[in-house]
């Protein structure tokens, strides 16, 4: 008999792997025993790294009936063309891989005795609608990102057809999205900004197929966001066509189980000797960095402050408007020549810099964190949330500005830093911010607040929970629907 499969097709990029696979685990979790199987497609090419094919062959050991990777055979694409921005180049690999090879993996996998019941696809994969649907295969995005960011992408076309410009040349505009607060219109993703940029086509693109899919899985819980949840259940974000079903399940994280774990990070056993909630975490992302200048004034208002902290540096980039580091950058950064002198000396003992990386999830859930300095990367917002952290935000690139705002404005959930206007962060600015979070009477209440979304997250997992019930709801659909 003809095994059920749900075909994941993540974006490449470790990140959004390792989203699919935890959506995947959770289907597993959520389906009787042994009833489906879950089958990733894997784009292979120029993001392939180390660190993909050991987590993969990690999960392949871990499940290795339920989840089966497909990896695409190799393709050739040029991605030195400095014409192309670096999203148009992603967006252009992954057409071509999925012209290739998608077809060919769906007909692989059911020739090997499985039952197509959905597809489920980042946003970055949306060439591959046009195929499932004419395969007749009920297909779902996954969008990684949260309710507040999702509402403003089902309207983004509506607002591109407003404005005759690209949206960096509307600086200083806010824009006004339903169920978000006001954004300026240099606040939205990159890819975005410049109409001239392929990447603007393809990004309208897969906005206006949002509204075209048998449903939207959301990594956030209805009482996270209530406000944009409400708009988009109202019909206000999609204006030209019916809103599709929409299935809040977060908060999904990070499996910490999933990583390979040599030895304890010498950042936990020093946060081990330090007292419980004092400990201030900066960290910002996979790829965020900042200028040597910025760096050192951070150095500055953390010594000002007087506050306990844990703060990952990454190398500052050689792109000096770019706000992201390549994995290429970050050798052979040296941390001494970008810390003011003496710094590292001054700070001994309260405070602890490290180089690169730092298992985040485990950092913010160690008992002596009481404050996170974030990008408002959406994992990193699930990730402090869950471990009931109260934060400072600090957004740098794609939709972090949209995620802070939400989270300054609507959840209460951080306090914002003040930015100059070529969005450079002063040492006093973060010293006060810093002092407010972790030495106030506000910060107390919202580490209060905190422990109560914590638990509001956890809520939302229980049986009958939120996210439990839109689970379930769209098993349901795909059952009607095959
Ligand atoms: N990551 C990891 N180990 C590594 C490198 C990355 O676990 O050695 C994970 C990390 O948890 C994060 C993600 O990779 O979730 C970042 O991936 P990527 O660089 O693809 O960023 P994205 O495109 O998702 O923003
Ligand atoms: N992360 C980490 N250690 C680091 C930097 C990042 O473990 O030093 C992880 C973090 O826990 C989160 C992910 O990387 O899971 C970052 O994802 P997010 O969506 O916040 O931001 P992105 O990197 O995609 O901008």
């Amino acid at each position: 008999m003809k095994k059920d499969t749900v075909v994941l097709y993540p974006a490449p990029g470790m990140g959004h792997i390792i989203s699919m696979v935890e959506l995947g685990k959770l289907i597993l979790r959520h389906s009787p025993p042994n009833s489906i199987t879950i089958s990733i497609l894997i784009t292979t090419g120029p993001y392939e790294t180390p660190a993909i094919t050991s987590y993969i062959t990690r999960i392949s050991h871990t499940y290795p009936r339920s989840i089966t990777f497909h990896r695409f055979p190799h393709l050739s694409v040029d991605t030195d063309d400095c014409s192309r921005s670096h999203t148009a180049i992603q967006f252009d690999i992954i057409r071509l891989n999925t012209l290739h090879h998608f077809s060919h993996s769906l007909h692989h996998i059911a020739q090997t005795d499985h039952h197509i019941r959905a597809l489920v696809i980042d946003f970055f994969c949306t060439s591959a609608f046009p195929i499932a649907a004419q395969l007749r295969i009920p297909t779902y995005y996954f969008y990684t990102s949260g309710a507040s960011a999702l509402a403003a992408f089902f309207y983004l076309p509506k607002i591109g057809e407003q404005v005759d410009k690209s949206f960096k040349d509307l600086a200083s505009t806010y824009l006004h999205f339903p169920g978000l607060p006001k954004l300026l219109a240099s606040h939205l993703p990159e890819p975005v900004l410049d109409r001239n940029d392929p990447a603007y086509g393809d990004f309208i693109y897969f906005c206006s197929h949002l509204s075209k899919a048998d449903g939207v899985i959301v990594n956030t819980f209805e009482d996270l966001e209530p406000i944009p949840v409400r708009a988009i259940a109202d019909g206000c974000c999609v204006v030209e066509a019916p809103t599709p079903p929409v299935y809040y399940i977060g908060p999904i994280i990070l499996d910490s189980i999933d990583e390979e774990v040599e030895k304890k990070h010498e950042c936990l056993v020093w946060l081990d000797e330090q007292p419980n909630g004092s400990v201030l975490f900066l960290c910002f992302g996979s790829r965020g960095s900042f200028s040597e200048a910025q760096v050192r004034e951070i150095a500055i208002g953390l010594e000002r402050s007087e506050q306990r902290f844990l703060w990952v540096v990454r190398a500052p980039p050689r792109n000096t408007n770019s706000k992201q580091v390549s994995e290429y950058e970050e050798k052979d950064f040296d941390l001494n020549k970008v810390l003011p002198d003496g710094f590292v000396e001054r700070t001994k003992g309260r405070g602890l810099v490290v180089k690169e990386w730092a298992p985040q999830v485990e950092v913010l859930n160690h008992k002596a964190v009481g404050g996170f300095v974030s990008h408002c990367g959406w994992n990193s917002t699930l990730e402090a949330l869950v471990a009931g952290v109260p934060m400072i935000a600090w957004p740098l690139y794609a939709e972090q500005h949209l995620n802070r705002a939400a989270l300054v404005e609507d959840m209460k959930m951080a306090i914002g830093v003040e930015m100059e206007e070529d969005e450079f962060v002063s040492g006093s600015e973060l010293e006060r911010r810093v002092r407010e979070l972790m030495a106030s009477e506000k910060g107390r209440e919202m580490r209060e607040r905190s422990t109560e979304m914590r638990e509001r997250a956890l809520k939302a997992w229980e049986e009958q929970g939120s996210s439990a019930n839109a689970l379930n709801k769209k098993h349901k659909q795909i059952d009607g629907n095959t």
